[in-house]
């Protein structure tokens, strides 16, 4: 008779449940694996093979047959081996136990029969517990990531043979539970450290008040990503809920070390700007997510952007769009969210001193327009607020004024960020920037006199549609920092300021 042991595989960042059947026959000695494996699980045939010869186990000398169940699914990944070899000791009863299938196992084994980590194993767990499985065999490595799901039972093993220990007597060992998060507070960074900049610092906190994002031009060494880099330390914390989110799509591409279980500040991710746009967006031989969902409910930054590829930049136009990638492969596709305030810095020319006191720019105008030319109308219409950063003059840094420090700013986008939640509850939205057309006009309305100067200005800067409606939104976030249940001039009079580009060109 076939025994069947559970397991699962997962996509995207969603668990998916796998049966493994084993089924072993008398015939030439041979091992299968059916129900579209990949060439990683079929790999696990020779690792499974020696883990169990070296555990102190006898591999049989029969026809073996496994079987992994749904056979739609494609499954890929080395996290069978581990129920692969249970269901080869049990259907030689080597072992025997009769509650086996009250238990999920996965694993990766190593050819001595070590328990090696595997990608996924979060919504591994969280699948499981949606099915009514309590335990979990894991090895030792996952195991931090895999008790942060409640109610699961996480047992953490080295390898097989203490595996097998465990199943004949299992009383001996405590199982690990779900921890009390707690939390990290990134100490080093703070925007206290900034001197100076206080125009770009009120934009980088209207931006993070309401989702929006945000682009900074300056010369060099003017303090662009040094500011970008703490803009994770004045959004607001994040939930439970998106912690486990954002864990996940860590899980699922190996990137949890050890010693972190769970995610709990927002991400950061910055990457370089030779970047592959599967590394930005995801996908590859093994499907993993991007930087773009690494960077999900936190900041992207491409710092000096004119420098990555334009066809690198022109592919994240649809995740900022739909908060989401979806990438197709050859049965399907997988999704990963990709929900991130998108920050990006530039020089304003080749140079790097256009529009600087400091220093005399070296370019010549045809120079210039084409250096520009580079950022296409679809991506700035994407951005909600520009900002220019300036060199320092001497006595601002020597001064000593301190600038106010994370936690105050953090306070405040806070407060406005409640104000929006409050204002979405019925929409399928959380901040000012993901509103569409329609829910502009139902909350960003303006009473008489802000219209008539939000119209003169609309004829002064001839401005489009697109940038009216930033412009609108960007004063809502204003006016919600301001705790004003109304858009007032003054608010709209801010946020026009944002629109500014480089050459004072109104965008
Ligand atoms: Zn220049």
């Amino acid at each position: 008779m076939a025994i069947q042991i559970m397991s699962a595989a997962f996509t995207g960042i969603k668990g998916v449940l796998v049966t493994v059947e084993i089924d072993i026959t008398r015939g030439l000695p041979a091992l299968n694996i059916v129900g579209l494996a990949d060439v990683s699980v079929k790999e696990s045939k020779e690792r499974v093979r020696s883990a169990i010869l070296n555990s102190g186990f006898d591999f049989p000398v029969n026809r073996i047959t496994i079987n992994l169940a749904p056979a739609d699914l494609k499954k890929e990944g080395s996290l069978f081996d581990l129920p692969i070899a249970i269901g080869i000791l049990l259907a030689t009863k080597q072992i025997i136990v009769n509650d086996i299938n009250d238990y999920l196992f996965i694993g990766e084994l190593s050819l001595s029969g070590e328990l090696k980590k595997v990608r996924g194993s979060l919504p591994v767990v969280m699948e499981g517990i949606e099915n009514k499985i309590e335990k979990f065999i894991v090895p030792t490595n996952n195991a931090k990531e895999c008790s942060l799901v409640k109610t699961a039972k996480i047992f953490p093993l080295d390898n097989l043979k203490q595996v097998v220990d465990f199943l004949n007597y299992k009383d001996l060992m405590p199982y690990k539970q779900c921890r009390d998060l707690e939390i990290l507070i990134n100490e080093e960074l703070d925007y206290e450290d900034v001197m100076g900049q206080e125009s770009s610092k009120r934009a980088i906190e209207v931006a993070a008040a309401g989702g929006h994002n945000l682009l900074m031009y300056g010369p060099p060494g003017s303090g662009k990503s040094m500011m970008a880099k703490r803009i994770p330390t004045i959004l607001p914390s994040l939930s439970q809920e998106e912690s486990l989110e954002v864990t996940k799509i860590y899980s699922v591409s190996g990137k949890l070390d050890g010693n972190c279980g769970i995610i709990l500040q927002r991400p950061f991710r910055n990457p370089h700007h030779t970047i592959s746009r599967i590394a930005l967006v995801g996908g590859g031989n093994k499907i993993i997510p991007g930087e773009i969902s690494l960077a999900h409910k936190g900041v992207l930054f491409l710092d000096e952007i004119l420098e990555f590829k334009k066809s690198v930049i022109e592919i994240l136009r649809q995740p900022l769009e739909e908060r989401k990638i979806t990438i197709s492969r050859h049965n399907g596709t997988v999704e990963y969210p990709s929900n991130f305030m998108f920050v990006s810095a530039l020089n304003p020319c080749p140079c790097g001193y256009y529009g600087s006191y400091e220093k005399q720019c070296s370019c010549s105008d045809y120079e210039r327009r084409r250096y520009l030319s580079k950022l296409s109308g679809p991506l700035l219409d994407r951005i909600d607020i520009f900002t220019a950063v300036n060199l320092l003059p001497y006595n601002k840094i020597a001064g000593v004024e301190s600038s106010e420090k994370s936690v105050i700013i953090k306070k405040r986008v806070e407060a406005a960020r409640k104000i929006q939640e409050k204002r979405f509850s019925q929409d399928v939205i959380h901040c000012n920037a993901e509103m569409g057309q329609k829910l502009i006009k139902k909350y960003c309305h303006l009473d008489n006199s802000v219209s008539k100067i939000m119209e003169l200005m609309y004829d002064k800067f001839n401005l489009s549609s697109r940038a009216y409606s930033r412009i609108l939104k960007v004063a809502r976030t204003i006016a919600d920092l301001d705790s004003s249940k109304n858009i007032l001039d003054i608010h709209i009079i801010e946020a026009m300021q944002y629109r500014k580009f480089i050459d004072e060109r109104i965008i």
